[in-house]
């Protein structure tokens, strides 16, 4: 028999040590027994084929690892340093206290989703948010589904199907890999007819495609991506004027869902919902999480009739939403209602706005935190630029301050990322030009010690 193997501690022996070894001590004994056992087989296997390391906190160390690294894709909670505030792989929009305070409301009792109180009938799920988004863009109704694809599939569906649906071929496009507009087009069962170029589409192209096979004109906004220079395409009120000419729907895919026309927006060159609306389109839509702050839902707004038909179609009912999403979205909803408050209360918009001298004193603080902790390591706030993310704003560099760690031990940039990445809570930096930024726009002022304390972990862990 192999030396090794007849060394092996037994899982009484290491179930023992476990009850105080770090890491381990707050594992239940279930995760504890099941991680000892994938690492003793793993052993054994090493020790058939020549040797191991049979030490108790070795393997006790290994299965910690064991279970971190499974824990990975546990949702646990972020501190979003990268500076993107929608992040689709953190979850984009941040919700706001009052919508959080909602969700918790609804999800902890039972709540009124689909009854009328006034009369105790039945009522329709999603009817307030509805009525106010009607009211704030003056879209004459409304439906709210499970997110913008699925929007623009339903509208394709309930309108279009088997027929044909004008788009150019500027605007074909692809939103993080899995949504592609040609794919969702056929799965809408709906006939894609591209016209014009990738940089130039005319009026007249539309006009020449049009046929009795149309059922609609579609123009999406290239939220996540610009085409310029040599550049042209047809503005809204233009495809409107053509689409009802030859009495065929006009649909617009606003993607990133800039409610209302706002200074921000205007400054972002960003097309808002009621802009497009009055432009006289019959159906907008665009997502709930992205630039309104809500959220994960898509959301429908136009002419009655095209509405109205869209709630009737049975897909309809593969798509709604949630309680819970109901609760976020109405409460979001309603801090719109006075402008300046939603940009304050509203995290996605607060952080866009936020002002380059608010960003550095927050920097700032960040630093001093850092510095106190960790003395030897080199920490500089200086000024960058952060994107919106979440495929929003391409163009739109917005001016923020980072603080800039130099790391003075041995640990490589994407061991200390791994490290905070892996740390409770965890850490997402951004890495640029060869350093670690922490990107002040995205973090909270309650978060600064505790990111701080991650940071210092992160640094002395491992050396
Ligand atoms: C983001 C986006 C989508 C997809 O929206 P989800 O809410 O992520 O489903 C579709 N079209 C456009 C133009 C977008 O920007």
């Amino acid at each position: 028999m192999n030396a090794d193997l007849s060394r092996l501690p037994s899982m009484t022996v290491l179930l023992k040590a476990a009850e105080s070894f770090n890491g381990l001590r707050t594992e239940s004994r279930v995760v504890v027994t099941e991680s000892l056992r994938i690492v003793m087989d793993a052993l054994r296997a090493e020790a058939a084929a020549g040797s191991c390391d049979t030490r108790i906190e070795s393997i006790l160390a290994r299965a910690r690892a064991h279970i971190q690294s499974r824990g990975a894709t546990r949702l646990v909670r972020v501190i979003n340093a990268t500076g993107i505030v929608l992040h689709t792989g953190l979850g984009r929009s941040v919700l706001a206290d009052a919508a959080v305070q909602r969700v918790t409301a609804a999800a902890t009792g039972y709540c009124n989703l689909e009854i009328d109180l006034d009369t105790g009938k039945r009522g329709q799920r999603g009817a307030f948010a509805e009525q106010i988004l009607c009211r704030l863009t003056g879209a004459e109704a409304a439906l709210i589904v499970n997110n913008n694809a699925a929007a623009t599939m339903l509208v394709l569906h309930g309108i279009a199907k088997g027929r044909e649906v004008i788009v150019s071929r500027g605007q074909l496009i692809e939103i993080g890999g899995s949504y592609r507009l040609p794919e969702v087009m056929s799965a809408g069962g709906a006939i894609l007819r591209e016209v014009g170029t990738t940089n130039k589409t005319h009026l007249a192209d539309y006009e020449r495609a049009m046929s009795g096979a149309t059922a609609m004109l579609m123009h999406v906004h290239t939220s996540n991506y610009r085409v310029v220079g040599f550049a042209e395409n047809p503005t809204v009120p233009e495809l409107v004027e053509l689409a009802h000419r030859h009495h065929v729907t006009m649909f617009d895919d606003l993607g990133s869902g800039a409610l209302l026309d706002d200074e921000l927006w205007k400054l972002a060159n960003e097309p808002t919902a009621a802009q497009s609306l009055r432009s006289g389109s019959d159906v907008v839509a665009f997502s709930g999480d992205k630039l309104l702050g809500g959220p994960q839902a898509g959301i429908l707004l136009g002419k009655k009739s095209v509405i109205e038909q869209l709630r009737r179609d049975p897909m309809t009912r593969a798509l709604r939403i949630g309680k819970l999403t109901a609760a976020a979205l109405e409460a979001t909803l309603e801090l719109y209602q006075s402008p300046d408050e939603a940009t304050r209360r509203i995290p996605t918009l607060a952080a866009l706005a936020e002002a380059a001298d608010s960003l550095t004193a927050r920097a700032a603080r960040l630093a001093d935190a850092l510095k106190k902790r960790l003395p030897t390591e080199s920490f500089t706030v200086r000024r960058d630029e952060s994107f919106a993310g979440g495929g929003s704003l391409p163009a739109w560099a917005m001016p923020t301050a980072v603080v800039e760690w130099r790391h003075a031990g041995n640990a490589s940039l994407d061991d200390l990322a791994h490290r905070l990445r892996m740390g409770q809570p965890a850490v997402l930096p951004r890495i640029a030009d060869d350093a670690m930024l922490f990107d002040a726009r995205t973090i909270d002022d309650n978060e600064i010690d505790e990111l701080a304390d991650a940071v210092k972990t992160a640094a002395v862990g491992g050396e």
